[in-house]
């Protein structure tokens, strides 16, 4: 039969994609219950199924801030059990700290993390009886090494990283594998917005030089990085459709090997201060070597030759 897939955020970027590429899988592995925060915005995701609509993807409402939207989506499900389920829904939060209210950090820990976090224990209980299952994270490489300006986005996806890595532990005894897929710059709507907010926002209470760091040194950075580097939803949703297909799929899983030069570092020195070094070197001293596109510098080559996933 095939495996119930339920999926939050999917009225844009991977979220979107991926309901589509499982919903289209050849060998028809997948249900897959696409949701979203609000029905309204639905049309995308409609045209982009064509004729998997109402075969093997369907569209659900799914608030993943609130307790009542997840019983009630659940509840549509036949026996509420899901087989794998894939926490993708997130926001971003840019900019200097100073300028940021606390009440604005809360709503990203509330989507990003306790939001993946009700949906666990939403579905927990029933895959624990079936002894199987497979829960899916969309991270970031964020959720691995923090990034300038963007400290409690990160903060956010190191918590989930420390969340599920513990309960990783656990589940093996009950056959339920949990993957966290880590992308690097990907080019969707979450840059586009972010990007919006940032250019209305004002940053009350930062001082003129982290402003000018802000805005004329990291966003111009930035911009560079997503342009070298970024990769398609297309493809991170081609990443997770191998881990969700996978016999037994990896606690771990970076999608972009452009992106590994960087992830390395850290674990290349354990005391934290290469990547430090280097990353406020990437921003401050040498932006230019984001231009081009972290390739190796010995050879030009895109990092996949010396830096294999
Ligand atoms: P996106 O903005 O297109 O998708 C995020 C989706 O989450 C949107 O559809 C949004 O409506 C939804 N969402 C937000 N709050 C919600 C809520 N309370 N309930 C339900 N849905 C909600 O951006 P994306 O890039 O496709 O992001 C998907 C995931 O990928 C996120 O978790 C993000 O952190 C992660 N990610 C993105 C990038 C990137 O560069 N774009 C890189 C690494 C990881």
């Amino acid at each position: 039969a095939p495996r119930t897939v339920l999926i939050s955020g999917c009225s844009s970027g991977i979220g979107l994609e991926l309901a589509v590429q499982l919903a289209l899988d050849p060998r028809q592995r997948y249900q897959v219950v696409a949701t979203m925060r609000d029905l309204g915005k639905k049309g995308m995701l409609e045209a982009a199924a064509g004729e998997a609509l109402g075969k093997t993807l369907t569209v659900a409402q799914l608030d993943v801030c609130s307790d009542e939207s997840v019983v009630q989506c659940l509840s549509c499900i036949p026996g509420g059990e899901v087989d794998v389920l894939v926490n993708n829904a997130g926001v971003g939060l840019l900019g200097p700290l100073e300028g940021l209210s606390i009440a604005a950090m809360q709503n990203v820990f509330d989507t990003n993390f306790f939001g993946a976090v009700r949906l666990v224990k939403a579905v927990l209980p029933a895959m624990k009886r079936r002894q199987r299952g497979h829960i899916v994270v969309v991270s970031s490489v964020m959720g691995l090494q923090g990034v300038v300006f963007n400290e409690v986005y990160a903060a956010s996806k190191f918590a989930l990283e420390g969340f599920f890595e513990s309960l990783a532990i656990q589940l093996q005894q009950f056959n339920i594998f949990i993957s966290l897929v880590e992308p690097g710059p990907v080019a969707t709507d979450f840059e586009g917005k972010l990007l919006e907010q940032v250019s209305r926002a004002e940053f009350p209470g930062t001082d003129a030089d982290t402003l000018r760091y802000f805005r004329d040194v990291y966003l111009p950075a930035s911009r560079e990085l997503f342009r070298s580097v970024g990769q398609s939803p297309q493809d991170v949703a081609q990443a997770i459709v191998k881990v969700i297909g996978s016999a037994r799929p990896p606690l771990r899983r970076q999608t972009n090997a452009r992106y590994t030069p960087l992830t390395a570092l850290k674990a290349a020195d354990p005391s934290g201060r290469l990547y430090v070094r280097i990353a406020h070197g990437l921003l401050f001293r040498w932006p230019r070597l984001l231009d081009l596109g972290l390739r190796c510098l010995a050879c030009g080559c895109p990092g996949t030759r010396v830096w294999p996933r």
